[in-house]
């Protein structure tokens, strides 16, 4: 058996009922093939494969806290420090009801490689609660904060672990988690990014990961002779990632036709109006029928009565911003029938493994998401470095710096890919560059 498949076979042992956690170690075992087998002899004696696959910490706890009725509510609570070998661990807090052990733990992996794409000095690691934020009270959010940093306190810091928004923890709650750790250690330092601008925040921040996945996109499209301006874009989710992705796409020419929450999605033949929506999601936090009711050129659609998605309709490029697993087989074969050109992931893991392999056989442009989405964490150190500094950097400063990322972060696996005899295959590009960067790193640090 290879080294690469024995350790696999560990992790499925190793990891029973972990089936996200398991997929995201095929997909990056699967591309690194060549750089492992280039290297068997010395990985297999240093055993780095299975540190790689191991976190080097993993912090589960619970959260007690107390709703509006007065009734005690407890949620799990988890910290997984997946890698430091470049850098302080650094990764969102997702608070959801479908959050588990599996589901941070694939998030924390991909986050390895992620960071190391951004050419950042940030580690991986990933958190958060099965805790749902939606319809709670502004206290409620409040008393689950502070219960939850009660005890993640103990093991974040400025140097350390770093964490920051992801689905369900906005800036509303890093602002309550950052109060809750101010007041338990004394300290105004940037242990989480994702602030408000009034206490440390970055500009540009919200719009990171949006606008770094249209950056990326536009330079890949532009490497392959294609421009995007003009060209129909669909989008799924209409949060943080979906919203800003949808801005920016606009700016450059682009029409955006869907958006979508985990009730049913909207097709505006319009195109979206992005400001609308950020009044409907960011203001109002209200769903995308309001947006329905207020647009006479959108129809809504319900998932659960209609059962269809964004990907029904025909578009050039698709955009799932919303969360993993979404954009299955069936609708890459939709897609590919209507012509779609890209298929760029704004979300963590939105395209199943079929679908990716499908779309990748019928040659359309896809770009993974560890590095497509990787805008939002380089954003993040970036607002860790002006943290450090005790200086703000203007919107503009940021933007260019998260473009210029975002290019070099292109031409990395570009480059990759094509050193590997695989060109225009990013995913393996993405995995065998970020693993070759993480892999030297650990050589060099030892047995750790
Ligand atoms: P938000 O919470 O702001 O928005 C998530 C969106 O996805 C909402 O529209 C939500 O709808 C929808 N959604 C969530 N879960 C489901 C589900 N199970 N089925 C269908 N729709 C769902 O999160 P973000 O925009 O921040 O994150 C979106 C994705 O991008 C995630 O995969 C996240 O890990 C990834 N990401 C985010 C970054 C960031 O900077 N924010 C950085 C890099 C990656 P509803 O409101 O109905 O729940």
């Amino acid at each position: 058996m290879s080294y690469i498949e024995e350790v696999y076979q560990r992790v499925l042992t190793q990891n029973p009922s972990q089936p996200e956690f398991h997929q995201a170690v095929k997909e990056v075992f699967d591309s690194i093939r060549p750089v492992v087998e280039e290297n068997e002899t010395e990985y297999r004696r240093n055993a780095l494969l299975e540190r790689l696959v191991s976190p080097e910490r993993q912090i589960i706890f619970r959260v007690p806290w107390i709703d509006d009725r007065g009734q005690v509510q407890v949620n799990n609570g988890m910290r997984v420090q997946f890698n430091s070998a470049i850098g302080p661990y650094k990764g969102g807090l997702r608070l959801h009801p479908s959050v588990t052990p599996s589901v941070i733990k694939f998030l924390g992996f991909e986050q390895i490689f992620k960071n190391a794409l951004t050419g950042l000095p940030i580690g991986g690691g990933k958190g958060g609660s099965d805790f749902d934020p939606k319809g709670k009270s502004d206290r409620e959010i409040m008393a689950f904060c502070q219960a939850f940093m009660q005890e993640l306190y103990r093991h974040i810091g400025a140097e350390t672990d770093v964490p920051a928004g992801d689905i369900g923890t906005g800036a509303r709650e890093i602002g309550y988690l950052y109060g809750e750790y101010k007041k338990l250690t004394g300290r105004f330092e940037g242990v989480l990014t994702g602030k408000g601008k009034t206490f440390g925040g970055s500009k540009v921040r919200s719009e990171a990961t949006g606008y770094g996945l249209l950056y990326i996109t536009q330079e890949m499209l532009k490497s392959n002779g294609i421009d995007i301006s003009g060209k129909t874009v669909s989008v799924s989710g209409s949060g943080n990632v979906a919203i800003y992705a949808i801005e920016k796409a606009e700016q450059l020419g682009a029409r955006v036709v869907t958006a979508s929450d985990s009730n049913g999605w909207i097709y505006d033949s319009e195109g979206i109006d992005v400001e609308l929506l950020k009044d409907v999601k960011e203001r109002r936090r209200q769903r995308l029928t309001e947006y329905a009711s207020l647009r006479p050129s959108a129809v809504y659609h319900d998932k659960k009565t209609e059962g269809t998605t964004p990907w029904s309709v025909k578009t050039d490029i698709a955009l799932p911003c919303a969360t993993q697993n979404e954009l299955t087989l069936d609708d890459a074969r939709t897609l590919v029938a209507n012509g779609v050109i890209a298929v760029c992931e704004g979300a963590n893991m939105p395209v199943t493994r079929e679908a990716t392999e499908y779309l990748k056989e019928k040659k359309v442009y896809f770009i993974p998401g560890k590095a497509a989405n990787a805008g939002g964490v380089a954003t993040s150190a970036l607002e860790m470095s002006q943290n450090s500094e005790r200086l703000y950097w203007s919107f503009d400063e940021v933007d260019s710096r998260l473009r210029d990322i975002m290019t070099r972060i292109f031409r990395k696996i570009d480059k990759a890919a094509r050193d590997y005899g695989m060109p225009g295959d990013y995913v393996a590009g993405a995995n065998i560059a970020a693993f070759k960067k993480v892999a030297e790193a650990m050589e060099m640090q030892g047995v750790v």
